[in-house]
């Protein structure tokens, strides 16, 4: 037996046992006398003390250890004189008698701690060696636990897990696909799934009415802290049911992961806000409702009035920042250069000051009467002490924008804390896109998308109008996941393809075989993919999902440690019959 205990198990009533214990040296400290390490493994820390008095040879043997070696130590449970409070294993150490070193280390390239000294780009390389960091653990086994506690739920409402292959067709999800070239079939490839969409259809067609995965998708797109090539969904779906049916199923998925993983109980039914409302408020389809702050359109108020900016706007908006009317002339600009960064896109902010004893004080005092700017103020609703901050231009990058400026004041009032969980479901999205460049319309969602069955002589008129029965998750401002009712109407789904652009024979190429499957009793059906390492990363209060992946790729794509990608051999080029061009 390599060992008796964990380094995270001994506590004060083992005192006396003898005991074994293996793992890695954290640290080493010696005091001539005395040697104090501390060894660690998955389970924790625990003190071992070798004592020169008792056993010199040993002692010295103990000297030689540095950090990272591997050793198997046996010894004694005794209570420490001086306990440490902060590990739970602090009330005791091990007085060592055996020492075994298992395996020698070299210095590791950055300090095995929480507080490292090691760059984003060493870590990534010897991720071994960061996934070692008590910190990189706890990411790592709250994930472990939330993918059990997903399983358990969806078990228990009789949803069962189903694998896709992995070599597919193109998928509809509308990144670019990562392509695998075939030996057995030359100049034929396979595409790696975006997503199982397809599949899990099928298996609707196929009569198995609650499925769901946790499973591995790719998608060949340009990466940001929230996004890796591979990345991992919880993806459901289910067979006769309505839209409300499938969001109450994960609505439930979603309460039982805040009790059981966060211990947070929510009672009541999450908001349904639908698309345009959302956009409207909050500038954005993902909205935090951990604070209000909404955006007011002002623009039928401040128009007219021969302030030049506001008059050539399409769209003038407000928000109201409770509480700011003194904010510095320096704090003042400070936001207004926020809303100017390039990726805002702002073109300037208008503020209007309402003073403490109820006067209004604005940066276009010379275009406005007291009555124009105390009718801004009321239709924001703001109140003496208050700061409005106002945007115009056209009326979607406006309001974006002003989406963006309220998440910055809510970070600034300190409006959006960690420990708040505030979900809704934002419903009724567009169905499709209009996209300038290449003239032509695309799937919000995916094409498989049913409109709303109320909208669809909007098709010939206006298709830009028609709404889709989907929707998305969303926590805190993160869009957890997506998912629609679908169609399952072989005609519809022609009709859809037609307003994609798509030619019949180009869709029979592409989603024949699902097109075909409609044609042997394809129930209703609809459902969802959740994000699950934005989730893990949202519950660890962490922006980015590489800290929530083993084993993740850097911002390039390149998985930094095993050197890929990478090239291969002539013999291989030769065995799929392919030739790289300059
Ligand atoms: N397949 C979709 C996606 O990956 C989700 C869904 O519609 O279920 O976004």
């Amino acid at each position: 037996m390599y060992r008796t205990h964990t380094c995270g198990e001994l506590r004060s009533e083992h005192r006396g046992s003898r005991v074994t214990l293996a793992g890695w040296v954290q640290r080493s400290r010696d005091l001539g006398g005395m040697t104090f390490v501390d060894l660690r493994d998955r389970y924790g820390i625990t003190q071992l003390v070798f004592n020169m008095d008792i056993n010199r040879e040993l002692c010295q043997h103990a000297r030689k250890l540095s950090r990272e070696f591997v050793i198997q130590v046996s010894g004694k449970v005794a209570e420490r004189s001086n306990k440490n409070p902060k590990i739970p294993t602090g009330d005791i150490e091990i007085l060592i008698e055996e020492l075994n070193i298992l395996n020698p280390a070299v210095i590791p390239p950055f300090t095995i701690e929480d507080e490292t000294d090691g760059g984003d780009d060493l870590r990534m390389k010897y991720r071994y060696l960061d996934l070692r960091r008590p910190i990189m653990k706890k990411n790592i086994m709250l994930r472990h636990r939330m993918a059990q506690e997903v399983r358990k739920y969806m078990d228990s409402q009789g949803f069962i897990e189903v694998e896709t292959p992995v070599l597919i067709k193109t998928t509809p999800e509308g990144a670019r696909d990562f392509v695998v070239p075939s030996r057995m079939n030359r100049g034929q490839f396979y595409a790696l799934p975006q997503s199982p969409q397809t599949f899990k259809q099928l298996l609707m067609v196929a009569g198995y009415d609650r499925y769901f995965q946790i499973v591995k998708c790719f998608r060949d797109e340009d990466l940001r802290a929230d996004r890796q090539p591979e990345f991992t969904q919880i993806d459901c779906e289910m067979a006769f049911v309505e839209r409300d049916d499938l969001l109450d199923a994960f609505e439930g998925l979603a309460k039982h992961l805040f009790k059981t993983i966060l211990g947070v109980e929510v009672n009541y039914s999450f908001p349904k806000l639908p698309y345009d409302e959302a956009m409207e408020n909050y500038g954005t389809d993902k909205p935090d409702l951990r604070f209000d702050m909404l955006i007011h359109d002002l623009t039928t108020l401040a128009k007219g009035k021969g302030f030049g900016i506001f008059d050539e706007a399409e769209y003038i908006g407000a928000i109201c920042a409770v509480g700011c009317s003194e904010y510095s002339r320096k704090e003042v600009d400070a936001i207004t250069a926020f809303v100017m960064r390039p990726q805002i896109g702002g073109k300037g902010l208008i503020s209007v000051r309402i003073n403490s004893d109820g006067t209004i004080k604005s940066s276009v005092d010379k275009y406005y009467q007291q009555e124009d700017l105390q009718s801004w103020v009321d239709m924001a609703g703001a109140r003496p002490g208050d700061l409005l901050l106002l945007m115009a231009g056209n009326r979607h990058a406006t309001l974006k924008a002003l989406g963006e400026l309220r998440l910055e004041m809510g970070n600034r009032l300190e409006l959006r804390p960690d420990d708040l969980y505030k979900p809704l479901w934002v419903v009724d999205f567009p169905l499709l896109e209009w996209d300038e460049g290449t003239g032509r319309y695309y799937a919000m969602h995916h094409p498989f998308t049913s409109p709303k069955l109320d909208d669809m002589d909007k098709f010939a008129t206006d298709p830009g109008k028609v709404k889709a029965n989907a929707y998305d998750l969303v926590i805190n401002g993160v869009e957890i996941g997506g998912g629609s009712v679908r169609i399952h109407d072989e005609n519809l789904q022609k009709l859809m393809f037609k307003n994609l652009g798509l030619s019949e024979r180009e869709a029979k190429e592409k989603f024949g075989f699902l097109m075909n499957a409609f044609r042997y009793g394809a129930p209703p059906h609809g459902g969802i993919a959740f994000g699950f390492d934005r989730w893990v990363a949202l519950f660890a209060g962490l922006d980015s999902i590489r800290d929530v992946i083993a084993f993740p790729k850097n911002n390039a794509g390149r998985d930094v440690m095993i050197d890929t990608p990478s090239a291969i051999s002539e013999e291989q080029f030769d065995e799929l019959g392919i030739r790289l061009t300059d």
